[in-house]
């Protein structure tokens, strides 16, 4: 018996050695793929209709569920916000009484004393390209005193991701492609890149794996050479997807050609590098303030905080330290 023991235990050394080899390859670190052109998104919230096929999409393709509708009372968008299984989310901001028309109506108010918008009131201008007034009420979000401003949401793909400096397991990497990236397999749910995010874009799944989750600008399909799935869907062309520095040159064009028909208040969001020092991968053209789309104006990385915090403890350790020499010498 003990004989046929000792036997087993050899056999099982001899198989252990023998994979050896195998186990360490698996140790062994992989050279990365090689770097590509950054890639990312430019959303431009004027082309958008609000028609959500950029939500359903991205939820096809990742597999995620479906979220249930949440009836607000404040808009007709029934899923709210981005989250671990909402990777896009499509805003509808209503803005009621925002000017009033330029109609036969202006002189009348004026006459009343109304208090005139601050927007300026659109001059139709006599140009074949010049765009239409519409009367308000209309869905059209250029010049009406009533509109719908409709924003795909998404990650914003930072070149300095605050979430990526606040992950203590290294889950969160920059890809071959400039963008950001959660690998799983690592992640170990603690949330610290949650409320890293200036955006509220990275969250973690409470109803299922407890891990974070967020946009991966379709790693997989990008891997294929296949466009993300939101930007396929778009049937608008709200979502322009591919290399950041031809995305950055049209966006300047088209915020021009808005400029010059008259949407002076549009603007770009997170196209130069002023924003959290490096500028984002996937930035907006916007009809509004960015607070408007629920956008901080200057968002903050954590690593902002580091250098006043820690000279505020040390001041606060050195003024401890001179109190108890004053108290015990008093002693
Ligand atoms: S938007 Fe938020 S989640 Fe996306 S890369 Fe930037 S910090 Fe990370
Ligand atoms: S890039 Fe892919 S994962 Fe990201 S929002 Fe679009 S569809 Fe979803
Ligand atoms: S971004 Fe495109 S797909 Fe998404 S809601 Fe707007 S128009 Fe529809």
């Amino acid at each position: 018996m003990l004989e046929q023991r000792g036997r087993e235990s050899v056999s099982s050394i001899t198989q252990g050695v023998k994979q050896l080899p195998q186990l360490l390859t698996l140790l062994q670190k992989q050279t990365p793929p090689p770097e590509q052109p950054a890639l990312g998104f430019f959303t431009d919230t004027s082309l958008c209709i609000g028609c959500k096929a950029c939500e359903i999409a991205c939820k096809q393709w990742n597999q995620l569920p479906a979220t249930e509708p949440d009836w607000s009372g404040t808009s007709y968008d029934n899923t709210q916000k981005l989250g671990a299984t909402t990777w896009r989310h499509v805003q509808f901001i209503e803005q009621i009484g925002r000017r009033v028309p330029a109609g036969p109506e202006l002189p009348m108010l004026q006459q009343h004393s109304v208090p005139l918008p601050e927007l300026p009131v659109y001059q139709p201008m006599d140009r074949a390209d010049a765009i239409p007034e519409t009367p308000p009420g209309t869905a059209l979000p250029f010049f009406n005193s009533d509109r719908w401003l409709m924003h795909s949401d998404v990650c914003k793909h930072c070149a300095n991701a605050p979430c990526q400096e606040a992950c203590p397991t290294g889950a969160i990497i920059h890809t071959e492609y400039d963008t950001v990236y959660v690998q799983q397999d690592i992640c170990n749910g603690c949330g610290y890149c949650v409320v890293a995010c200036p955006f509220g874009v990275i969250a973690r799944d409470t109803q299922g794996d407890g891990q974070a989750h967020k946009c991966t600008l379709c790693y997989d399909r990008l891997k294929d050479g296949m466009k993300p799935a939101c930007a396929k869907a778009c049937p608008t062309d709200s979502i322009q997807f591919g290399e950041v520095k031809t995305l950055k040159a049209q966006a300047q064009e088209r915020l021009g050609h808005l400029q010059q028909r008259g949407v002076s208040e549009a603007q770009l969001y997170g196209a130069d590098d002023k924003i959290l020092e490096g500028g984002l991968h996937s930035f907006f053209l916007l009809l509004d303030q960015p607070e408007v789309y629920n956008l901080p104006a200057n968002p903050a990385r954590p690593s902002n905080h580091v250098l006043p915090t820690s000279l505020g403890t040390i001041i606060a350790a050195l003024l401890m330290g001179l109190m108890s020499i004053f108290f015990f010498k008093q002693e």
